[in-house]
């Protein structure tokens, strides 16, 4: 606890709006990391490269009650703060932003967020209101601390995607992406992970295995008119029912779609195989 306190003094620690916008006001170069916490490996890829990036770096902390469609997935969320802080501590983050829930919602929203037709699809179309409640917390998060980049994790491309559309168009704030940070076994990380038993890591490991070689085998079709989309359509439908009859998972959705609008148009666009999944009752995403 000592040690823990000792770190603490050379890292700016703010809970406050006021605190926050002294501590920030005259940084013009700051890279801004935004989690919910229990930080691990891919978030710490986000803070190097806002290290780099940037000559200052703020990571905030703070589990968005919006963005969760079910209470008890916001209750039973993973929350680490002590080590999140050393964590941090380690990394030289110069701050850390900790708001509660009435500070950061304090003001009404005069105009409600709305995702387009278009942009329903893959986590949007089953997690109903969640990138509202994304959209909304970090919208929130850039108009107080006005960032110089912030960064995002492109293991939620879907959620670094819409941030990107709608930040660019009302602030200056550049979104960078960071590639996926996997485990050792192929599972990317993620703070859910902490809800699965080894058992479990192990399965989500096999599953990340037999998608990155699906990937390859979709891209060796090389063929994205109609029929090469109907010709992969079919092998991944084939997959999906191997999947759910050898790992005993629920698949949400598992589709190819490109990294331009989200459609499932792929010609002559990069693309991604997207993938949404319950093992037992924790839901895991990913794309390859
Ligand atoms: P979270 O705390 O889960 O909201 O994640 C905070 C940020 O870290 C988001 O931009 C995520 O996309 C990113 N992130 C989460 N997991 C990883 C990972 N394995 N590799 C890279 N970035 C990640």
């Amino acid at each position: 606890m000592f040690y823990l306190l000792i770190l603490l003094l050379q890292m700016k620690l703010i809970k406050r709006i006021t605190d926050l916008n002294k501590a920030i006001s005259k940084e013009t170069s700051l890279g801004f990391v935004p989690t919910m916490g229990s930080i691990h490996k891919g978030h710490e890829s986000l803070i190097k490269k806002s290290k780099k990036l940037c000559n200052k770096t703020l990571v905030s902390i703070f589990v968005n009650p919006t963005q969760f469609n079910n209470k008890k997935d916001y209750k039973t969320y993973p929350r680490n703060l002590s080590n999140d802080l050393a964590a941090l501590k380690k990394l030289k983050v110069d701050f850390v932003y900790l708001p509660t829930v009435n500070q950061i919602y304090k003001k009404k929203r005069l105009f409600k967020i709305n995702l387009n037709k278009s942009q329903k699809v893959l986590c949007a179309k089953f997690r109903k209101g969640h990138f509202e409640g994304v959209i909304d917390v970090l919208d929130r998060f850039v108009k107080i601390i006005s960032p110089m980049i912030m960064f995002m994790g492109e293991k939620d491309h879907q959620q670094y995607f819409l941030i990107r559309n709608f930040i660019s168009k009302k602030y200056t704030t550049k979104i960078y992406a960071c590639k996926t940070i996997r485990d050792l076994n192929g599972i990317a990380l993620s703070s859910r992970n902490l809800l699965l038993d080894n058992a479990d890591i192990k399965t989500a490991g096999l599953i990340a295995n037999k998608l990155i070689q699906l990937k390859k085998i979709i891209c060796k079709t090389n063929n994205f008119d109609k029929n090469g989309l109907k010709k992969i359509k079919q092998i991944i439908n084939k997959e999906k029912k191997k999947l759910i009859k050898i790992f005993n998972i629920k698949i949400e959705y598992m589709e190819c779609r490109n990294l331009t609008n989200l459609s499932r148009d792929l010609q002559n666009k990069p693309f991604k195989l997207f993938i949404s999944y319950y093992l037992r009752n924790v839901r895991l995403i990913d794309n390859f």
